[in-house]
């Protein structure tokens, strides 16, 4: 599994990926995703990205 991140300048808040996978994913304060960790148990990643409406993380 490759590096996976949240571009910060088009990240809308919306939860999707938090819900998603809690794990590696985290919306605080700020309203933008976090990521907390690199891998996820739950959920592919890449189709974790997929669902981002406003396709704001990257899979490498
Ligand atoms: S799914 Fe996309 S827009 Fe929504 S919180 Fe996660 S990174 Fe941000």
């Amino acid at each position: 599994m490759g590096k996976v991140s949240v571009d910060a300048a088009t990240c809308v808040g919306c939860g999707l990926c938090e819900q998603s996978c809690p794990e590696v994913f985290e919306v605080q304060g700020d309203g933008i995703a976090h990521i907390k960790a690199q891998s996820c148990s739950l959920h592919n990643l890449k189709e974790v990205a997929e669902q981002c409406p406003v396709t704001s993380i990257k899979v490498s």
